[in-house]
This record gives structure tokens, sequence and C-alpha cells, in this order.
């Protein structure tokens, strides 16, 4: 490959608005034949907005918002952001935490008014806090997660306090770009911390049939591995934090532009449109870039 024509590649990269480390990147995007895909923040806009606040043997609805508002204000995940603007919107405004602490894509923890706060996936509650989850609250998270929503739970004092919803939606783009990873010949996949049934609504409507759902940040790059090990050539695009090993461990690493600072350091792309329909681009203009030099 002649680096003249590599170079013309990368700015045509520029003018779509994809970034590109080097012109070697182009190279590796043409083996390509598996797009793995990061739900929150990649195929949807992120923005989540609080749904639903269930609360459980506790004051009331709004001590339950506004104690997991003011543990989730130490955070930047959208789960957090949500209920914490959800919070201030409802009450006005959030307490003071200290001792805040967060585990990448399991939850966080704080105290607010004394109170040790925890706000995460169930699982973490169970299985790190020995919190005993109450069949009642079970049954309201299966049945937000049936309607394609991400639930947390909210527990202090060692019990289960609340359930809260947030729905995200999906970028207006994201289907229209699987249609076009599919016609490039890819075989698009989700893969995300969220809960199954989050991800499969996600995932039907976006037309993706391949879906790993519940996967811990250190996971997703296992994901990666594994398709790579039974010869597939992966590009992997995502956003967060928890997204950054397994966008290292991709063939083709793809940044949202929108992302955070340690996703975009870990790719070998990024998109500054933040949509779907410019990584398609990217893989054509990398296999033509490619044509033309041969
Ligand atoms: P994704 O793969 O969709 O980007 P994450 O790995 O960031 O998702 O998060 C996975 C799950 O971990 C969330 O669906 C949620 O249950 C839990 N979680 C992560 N961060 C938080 C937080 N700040 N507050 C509450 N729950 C969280
Ligand atoms: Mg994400």
């Amino acid at each position: 490959a002649t680096p003249t024509a590599l170079l013309v590649g990368t700015g045509r990269g520029a003018q779509l608005g994809i970034l590109i480390k080097g012109p070697q990147v182009l190279e590796s995007t043409r083996r390509v034949d598996t797009i793995v895909l990061d739900k929150t923040g990649t195929i949807t806009t992120g923005r989540m907005t609080l749904s639903t606040v269930v609360p459980y043997e506790c004051g009331s609805a709004d001590e339950l918002l506004g104690l997991a508002g003011a543990a989730e204000s130490g955070s930047e995940h959208p789960i957090a952001r949500a209920i914490t603007a959800g919070a201030v919107a409802k009450l006005g405004a959030v307490a003071a935490s200290s001792s805040f602490a967060s585990e990448q894509g399991l939850g966080v923890q704080a105290v607010v008014e004394g109170r040790q706060v925890l706000v995460g996936r169930p699982a973490w509650l169970i299985d790190r806090w020995q919190i005993v989850v109450p069949v009642e609250m079970q049954a309201v998270m299966g049945t937000a997660e049936g309607l394609g929503k991400t639930a947390v739970m909210v527990a202090w004092e060692g019990q289960v306090r609340g359930v809260l919803t947030v729905a995200d939606t999906l970028k207006p783009t994201s289907a229209a770009a699987v249609a076009r990873f599919r016609a490039l010949g890819l075989t698009p996949m989700l893969v995300t911390g969220d809960n199954a049934a989050a991800a499969q609504t996600v995932a039907d409507a976006c037309g993706i049939t391949d879906v790993t759902a519940g996967v811990l940040p250190a996971d997703k790059a296992r994901v990666i591995a594994d398709l790579q090990a039974q010869g597939h050539v992966v590009a992997m695009v995502g956003d967060g934090v928890n997204d950054a090993v397994a966008l290292a461990t991709a063939d083709l690493g793809i940044a949202m532009g929108s992302g955070t600072d340690v996703a975009i350091e870990a790719s070998d792309l990024t998109l500054m449109r933040s949509d779907l329909l410019a990584a398609a681009d990217a893989i054509r203009l990398a296999r033509r870039t490619l044509t033309t030099i041969k």
C-alpha cells in the first residue's frame, strides 16, 4: 500500500467526520467481518430519563428518589444522570453526599443524611452487599424490564427501599446503520451490561439478532477475544469507560465522539457524528481506499 493513497483515505475520513488514528488503521478495517455494538450511548442516545419510582418499606417515593439522586450525583453514568436529574426536577435539589464510590457496570454507594445508600444492579446488591430482594420488588423489576426499561435497585441500612426505572431511546439512524452493516457483509452483535429484556427490545427495534446481555465490563473484552479465537475479525463500537478494554481488544475499535475520553483513547477511530451510519461509512471508506491502492 502506498502511504499517499492511505493518507487520501484519512483526509476523506475527516470530511465524513471520522477521525482515524493513523493510516495503518484502514488496513485493519478491510478484513472485519463482525461488528460488536454497545447499547447505551452507542445504539441508543444514552440520554436516559427517569420513568418510575417504586418505594418499598421506606418513608415515601420522594425519600427514595431524594436519597438515590444524592447518591448518584457523584456518577457520570447515564443511569446516574437520569436519577439525579429526575430527583432535582421533582424535589428542587438533592442532599449532599459523602464517601462516594462506584463500581464500573455495577452501581454506586454513598453516605447521604447518615445512611449508606446503594444504587445498582440487583445482582450486585445481592452478591456484594448481601441484600435480600423481596419478591414484590423482583416482580416490579421484571415488569419494567419486560417493557424494555432498565431497573435499578435502591437499598440503605441493609434493606431494599425500592426500585427506580429509567428509559432510553434509540438513535434515529441505528436501524439503518445495522442494515448497512449487513449489506457490507458484517454480522452485527449487541453486547451490553444491561438486562436481557432491555437489550432484546433495542435489538428487535434495530434488527440485531445476536444479543449478549448482563455482561460485566471485563467480560465485554472476553466476548471479543472469543470471537477472534473463532477466526473472526472484529470491530467494536462503544462510548463508555466500561467499553475501553473491549475497544482496545477489538481488531478495530470505534469510539463515539460523544463518548468518554478513555473510550476514545482506546480506539482506532472516533466518530464525530456519534452516529452508527458513520461507522458504516468508515468501513466502506477503508475498503474503497484499499481497493484503489491495489
Ligand atoms: P452498558 O453496557 O449498556 O453501557 P453498563 O455496563 O454501564 O451498561 O451498566 C450495566 C448495568 O450496571 C446497568 O444496567 C445498571 O444495572 C448497573 N449500573 C451501572 N452503573 C450504575 C449506576 N451509576 N447506577 C445504577 N446502576 C448502575
Ligand atoms: Mg455505553
